[in-house]
């Protein structure tokens, strides 16, 4: 049983659930003051796992690229005036999607990420990715991101300090990760959905409360909170109808109801996903 809050030091946390969807000795805990959830420490992960790109070993890099495009495009589309002309930096590039449709807008990208099996795909697209921030020398950005990789970090208040020292001081953070107060799980309370997103390569869940106390603590300051829907309505649809996910894929969504449903689910912070943009203090 852990005894306290990673995040806010409360002792008042509860257990969760027993296990996650890759292994059942793993327990979730939540924090009752700041709403953090969390993995038991016992749970030690292989320090080659990221490195040795353990975590996609089970599909197609090609695939793997293609199928975030949508993500991709997205968050250079959304983000394109902020990555105009500016040095930009990507925190665990991953397959280095992001690289190639941010760098139509920024002056210069790059990209860090410890997967060194990743290394023919870089050079395939000729993406400039350093395995270790050391390795980035003495160099400054104007823009960092950090897409869905957060929530995969032990020591965020850590990484996200070696980060600043990175930052102008007028430059700006930009996180994407989960968000904990998704609907299906705090408003449908889908058991099936719950089982499945709960995965031990995310070691904690933050929502939009107490991701501002981890990045005041690692020194900066919250500007702005996106709630963002990444799937539509129909995959809800399947998750209560068919227990499983899938459903944008079998069931045909309308456009202008989805286009209410993410507005209700915005307004209720009820999104899957939340994009925070912080400066540094
Ligand atoms: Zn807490």
């Amino acid at each position: 049983m852990e005894n306290s809050c990673r995040l806010c030091n409360s002792d008042n946390i509860v257990l969760l659930r027993h296990g996650v969807r890759d292994n059942s000795k793993i327990d979730v805990f939540k924090c009752k003051n700041c709403g953090l959830e969390f993995l038991s420490q016992t749970f030690q992960a292989d320090k080659d796992f990221y490195s040795k790109g353990r975590m996609h070993s089970t599909y197609n890099v090609e695939n793997w690229f293609k199928s975030t495009y949508a993500d991709d495009f997205r968050r250079a589309e959304f983000l394109k005036n902020v990555l105009k002309n500016k040095n930009v930096l990507d925190f665990g590039t991953g397959n280095g999607g992001f690289l190639i449709q941010a760098g139509k807008y920024a002056n210069n990208i790059c990209g860090c990420d410890l997967d060194e099996s990743l290394d023919e795909h870089y050079k395939k697209y000729d993406l400039n990715v350093k395995h270790n921030l050391s390795e980035l020398g003495n160099i400054s950005f104007d823009v960092i991101t950090m897409f869905h990789v957060l929530e995969h970090i032990d020591n965020p208040e850590l990484i996200l300090e070696k980060l600043k020292e990175f930052l102008n001081y007028s430059g700006q953070l930009i996180i994407e990760v989960p968000n904990s107060e998704d609907a299906l799980l705090t408003l449908y309370k889908s058991k099936a959905f719950e089982k499945f997103t709960y995965w031990s390569c995310h070691l904690y869940a933050y929502n939009c409360d107490n991701i501002k106390i981890l990045l005041k603590k690692s020194g900066y300051k919250v500007k702005n909170i996106k709630f963002i829907q990444r799937y539509p309505y129909t995959n809800h649809v399947g998750w209560m109808k068919d227990k499983t996910g899938g459903g944008h894929k079998k069931y045909t969504c309308n456009k202008a109801i989805n286009y209410v449903y993410e507005k209700f689910l915005q307004c209720a912070k009820k999104t899957d996903t939340i994009l925070v943009t912080a400066v540094p203090i």
